[in-house]
């Protein structure tokens, strides 16, 4: 097979990144935006020696699982990856990603999985699920102001302000804004050469309460006719909410370090359950609403708490975990290594009236081995209590110090929630060597249409 050569294939599996995948004659064929069952006719755009990536050039004939996409930027869009495929099909193909980590990386064995997975938690509504988004706004090729997604692997940004995973009032915002920006010749942010003003505007959205925020990041200090923007915006049902936030670095990273509020205040109020939360425009906070409620609940459930039990909750963000646990345990510690989150974290436990929850700021990987030296040292021959330990560390999963100072703090039960199931396989795979027993994994569908996937397990301690 040579670069340019047109072939048609049937697609019999999929990819990581959610491609479909061909074969001829022995020759494999990575081809975005085919799905599974589709005859295609692709062509051959980068050849290796034994496999190929294409582009999709006709669908022949479209596979029984192919839909018609909501939004139609999906292909061109990097924000979804498998918004062609059946939901169903989506769910299925994210279950048995999660299963064939933990298969192969993991080291378990068909029996055992079949003992442990538990059916994947999808949505009804897979669309409009997002609370939160960032715009990246640009010039076209015509001078005209843009706003949108970028472009999968390129920063090209292509034009929507109508996300079909995003609420209704982001449309409204990003027009406002264009038309702030318009009006007043405020230019965007080039990339390029480092110039120009607005970078990304940042919408979150209280499924709970309708507020809403709005935060521009900028690359400079201060906004010319800032009063025209927030006298547009603040008409805005559930507007609470607006800032800036600098950034000048020539970077990916989207926001700066600090925020400044330029009307109203510098957060929103949402809900999960009957927990209250404030969310700045720095804090990590889940973006599913919905699915946060099952995945959350799965965790709590799986935590087993009876009332009487020390939890450590590590990478506890703004300490939405930490919170939903502190209503049923003794005593519950947050790690987390952002200071600013920490800070949210205690204001967040002081208006639900939460006193049993107290919050570190540092690496888990630090924080957790010193604290359990420093008590062997003061309580010889006594154990650090943690009865359950919570983890939900970003896409790398866990340092292995951590993994150590867990299994030697022996805490009966042991709730590791990931984002990442390779990196979950790699740390479930060093638990079960160390005296845990994996006893229950669900998936969690957080993010419908796109190829992640969160994944929720239990372990308990082997006696
Ligand atoms: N459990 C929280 C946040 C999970 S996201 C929630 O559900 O909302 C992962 C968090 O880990 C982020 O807040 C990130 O800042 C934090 N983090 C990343 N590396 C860390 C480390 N080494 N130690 C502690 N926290 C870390």
């Amino acid at each position: 097979m040579n670069k340019n050569d047109t072939v048609i294939t049937t697609i019999e599996d999929i990819g990581v990144s959610g491609e479909g995948i061909g074969r001829v004659d022995g020759y494999t064929l990575f081809i975005k935006d085919a799905v599974i069952g589709d005859k295609v006719e692709v062509k051959l755009m980068k050849a290796k020696k034994n496999y190929g990536y294409a582009r999709l050039m006709k669908v022949i004939e479209p596979s029984p699982f192919r839909v018609e996409p909501e939004c139609r930027y999906a292909r061109a869009c990097g924000g979804c990856q498998i918004q062609e495929m059946s939901y169903q099909k989506q769910l299925e193909f994210k279950a048995g990603k999660v299963r064939g980590n933990l298969l192969r990386i993991g080291g378990f064995s068909e029996e055992e999985l079949q003992e442990v997975m538990c059916p994947i938690i999808g949505m009804e509504n897979p669309f409009r699920y997002r609370n939160k988004a960032q715009f990246p706004v640009g010039t076209d090729k015509d001078g005209k102001l843009v706003t949108g997604f970028y472009a999968g692997r390129t920063h090209d940004i292509i034009a929507n302000t109508d996300c079909a995973l995003g609420v209704p009032v982001n449309k409204t915002v990003l027009c406002t804004v264009l038309d702030w920006m318009e009006k007043n010749r405020i230019p965007a942010y080039d990339e390029q050469t480092g110039k120009g003003l607005v970078r990304h505007v940042l919408i979150r959205y209280g499924f709970t309460t309708g507020e809403v925020m709005v935060c521009l990041i900028i690359n400079g200090e201060k906004l010319p006719a800032v009063e025209k923007l927030t006298e547009a915006l603040g008409r805005i049902d559930g507007m609470k909410s607006i800032t800036t936030s600098t950034n000048k670095k020539k970077t990916n990273v989207i926001l700066g370090d600090s925020y400044e509020v330029i009307w109203g205040q510098g957060y929103i109020t949402d809900y999960i359950g009957d927990i209250q939360y404030r969310i700045s425009p720095l804090s990590f906070y889940q973006v599913n609403p919905v699915q946060t409620r099952h995945l959350y609940g799965r965790a709590l459930e799986y935590a087993g708490l009876t009332g009487q039990e020390t939890v450590w909750d590590l990478y506890c963000g703004i300490g939405t975990i930490s919170q939903f646990l502190a209503q049923k345990a003794k005593q519950v510690y947050g790690v987390e290594i952002v200071p600013q989150a920490i800070e949210d974290a205690r204001e967040n436990a002081r208006i639900n009236a939460i006193d049993n929850a107290e919050f570190f700021v540092g690496k888990a990987e630090e924080v957790l081995p010193e604290y359990y030296a420093e008590y062997e040292r003061e309580h010889p021959g006594e154990k650090a209590r943690a009865d359950v330990i919570v983890v939900d560390p970003p896409r790398k999963g866990c340092d292995e110090t951590l993994l150590k100072t867990m299994t030697q703090m022996k805490p009966e039960r042991i709730v590791y929630v990931s984002c990442d199931s390779a990196t979950l396989a790699r740390d479930l795979k060093i638990l079960c060597k160390n005296g845990y027993r994996l006893q229950a994994v669900t998936p969690v569908d957080m993010f419908p249409m796109t190829v992640h996937c969160e994944t929720v397990c239990i372990l308990s301690r082997v006696k």
